[in-house]
């Protein structure tokens, strides 16, 4: 039989980072399985915020690269079924009328058990499970509920879902078993904690999927990373593309140990990624993310800009800072002007009439300055590379010169200079 899961998210905001972790492992394992993966919108009402949430989790998914099967369906428009299906209960004595509010009776001895795909056997004793509330007094279905039957209705094989949950699993299971359906397989999946080993939280950094793509990160990146957050198909290999985790993702490989969510590691992977691109593709991506971010710049001068930073950022929203200075006017810090105007002022000379005006000669002609002088390359360069990009740390010297063209270029070495005094 073919395998079918979904990710059930309520829409309360942005997509967070655990729930899309759930949504990969999901949606690793349907694919990984030739089975199918469907979206499940949790909603309670139907309001202007929810609609705007179910928009942000289908962007979000979208843009990490996880596709779905079938419609989107809505918890909201089951709840008829919900409460003809707890009347039943209750006509066969499974459930009773309590204030208002439909109960449903859990039995009193024996256990509840089932086998985790994660953790193992899981046993819990029915005696202290209490009678759940499957209907409010004001008639709406109870989340434990309306899960489980959407579970049968939907023909789900299998729930993977953050074990959060475990306390919740008893309950559902012995509600499906009294509609008589089959249980699906559970896999609870570990939550994610910071590196402190407390629960993800604002405190570590980014927490939304949006974040981190307003953040300057690559969705593949995202994809590699979150797949490795308890999960690895041995102990070594980090870097996976879609293929290679889809080919590899194994289920019962899945660690029940919380997993460690490191920034760093997250950075020196996205630096991996933005390497790995080829140049028009990373000028691409510059693009998109400008685009989002709400910066208006030249195509033209972004693409020819893009190899300069491409092995130097790790992140796609360093690249205002590290290369705004080709886009608009700079601001060189006085205190790194300090006792540059004679090199400002050769440099001027020296480039005022350079033929041609390209990397190779700029640098020639520059080192050659620096020589006369009696400075250090080093020395030397500092206060130029000050003056032209606003900066100490920029892209190669030589090759932002010759880009931002002799103009620019002479304008801001006299403008330097003589700030420098
Ligand atoms: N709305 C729940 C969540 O987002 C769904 C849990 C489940 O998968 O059953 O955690």
């Amino acid at each position: 039989m073919a395998v079918r899961v979904r990710i059930a998210p309520s829409p309360t905001g942005l997509l967070h980072i655990g729930t899309a972790s759930t949504a990969l492992f999901n949606w690793l394992f349907a694919r990984h399985e030739g089975g199918e993966f469907r979206l499940r919108i949790e909603n309670t009402d139907t309001s202007r915020e929810v609609a705007e949430a179910v928009d942000q989790i289908q962007d979000s998914l979208r843009w990490l690269g996880l596709d779905w099967d079938g419609p989107v369906t809505f918890q909201l428009d089951r709840m008829d079924d919900c409460r003809r299906l707890a009347e039943q209960l209750v006509a066969e004595g499974k459930a009773y009328e309590d204030e208002g509010a439909i109960r449903f009776r859990m039995p009193d001895e024996g256990v509840t058990a089932w086998d985790d795909v994660v953790r193992g056997r899981v046993e819990v004793r029915n005696e202290t499970i209490e009678d759940l509330v499957i209907v409010r007094s004001d008639g709406r279905p109870t989340y434990n509920f309306a899960s489980p039957l959407e579970d049968v209705w939907d023909g789900i094989t299998h729930v993977i879902r953050g074990d959060d949950h475990i306390s919740n699993t008893p309950k559902q299971l012995n509600i499906i078993s009294a509609v008589a359906a089959d249980v699906p397989v559970y896999a609870h999946v570990p939550m994610i904690f910071g590196m402190d080993g407390k629960k993800l939280s604002k405190r570590h950094g980014a927490q939304a999927v949006e974040d981190f793509r307003a953040a300057g990160y690559l969705p593949e990146t995202m994809m590699n990373f979150l797949a490795l957050l308890g999960w690895a198909p041995d102990g070594e290999t980090t870097i996976m593309n879609r293929e290679e985790l889809l080919r590899r993702f194994d289920l019962t490989r899945v660690s029940p140990s919380p997993a460690q969510f490191d920034y760093r590691k997250l950075d020196w992977m996205n630096g991996v990624y933005l390497r790995e691109l080829p140049p028009e593709e990373f000028a691409h991506r510059l693009l998109l993310w400008l685009g989002e971010n709400g910066y208006d710049w030249p195509a033209e001068l972004v693409t020819r800009t893009a190899p300069l930073v491409q092995e130097k950022i790790a992140k796609l929203s360093e690249f205002p800072g590290f290369a705004g200075f080709f886009f608009g006017d700079v601001e060189p810090g006085q205190a790194d002007l300090d006792g540059g105007a004679p090199m400002l002022a050769a440099a001027d000379e020296a480039l005022a009439s350079l033929e041609p005006f390209d990397a190779t000669a700029i640098e020639a002609a520059l080192r050659d300055t620096a020589d006369r002088l009696g400075l250090k390359p080093r020395q030397a360069f500092q206060p130029i590379r000050v003056a032209v990009t606003g900066s100490r740390v920029s892209p190669g010297l030589f090759e932002s010169i010759e880009l931002l063209g002799r103009e620019t270029t002479l304008s801001r070495l006299r403008a330097a200079a003589g700030a420098a005094g």
